[in-house]
């Protein structure tokens, strides 16, 4: 845990990588490219994310990278529909900007004031007189 300001030092957000290694259609090899580094021969600039295996046609996926905000609204929702935790003690992460990373799966992480990037857990869940509760937690129940 470092007592100094180190915010400029850390990683934060990251620049697109353009051609994903993250899926975001499912499958287990590299599927997923960014409209931001597509070139269509008429002129046409895609945005989002498209599918490698299908022509490269745009899936209506916005990008984490691009537009995090976007994406974020895509996977969870609204703000209200969804819960920000920093991963070491679940606690509040509310209004932080997500960071999203490149990886076999997509990983996210946020600048904690003491702590760093750290990782962020992302739990949508509804209201039900005056509690929050997640889907994960009632998946099975
Ligand atoms: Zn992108």
């Amino acid at each position: 845990m470092s007592e100094q300001n180190e915010v400029e030092l850390l990683p934060g957000r990251e620049e697109c990588p353009g051609n994903l290694t993250w899926s975001a259609f499912g499958a287990t090899y590299p599927d997923t490219v960014c409209a931001s580094v597509l070139t269509w021969a008429d002129g046409y600039q895609g945005i989002g994310l498209c599918d490698a295996d299908d022509d490269f046609r745009e899936r209506d996926v916005p990008c984490p990278f691009c537009s995090p905000e976007a994406f974020i609204e895509y996977e969870w929702g609204e703000p209200q529909d969804y819960l920000l935790l920093w991963a070491s003690d679940e606690s509040s992460a509310d209004g932080v900007e997500i960071h999203f990373h490149d990886g076999q799966a997509l990983w996210w992480t946020a600048t904690h004031p003491e702590r760093g990037e750290e990782r962020v857990l992302i739990r949508r869940g509804f209201w039900e007189d005056g509690t929050f509760w997640t889907s994960e937690e009632n998946r099975d129940g």
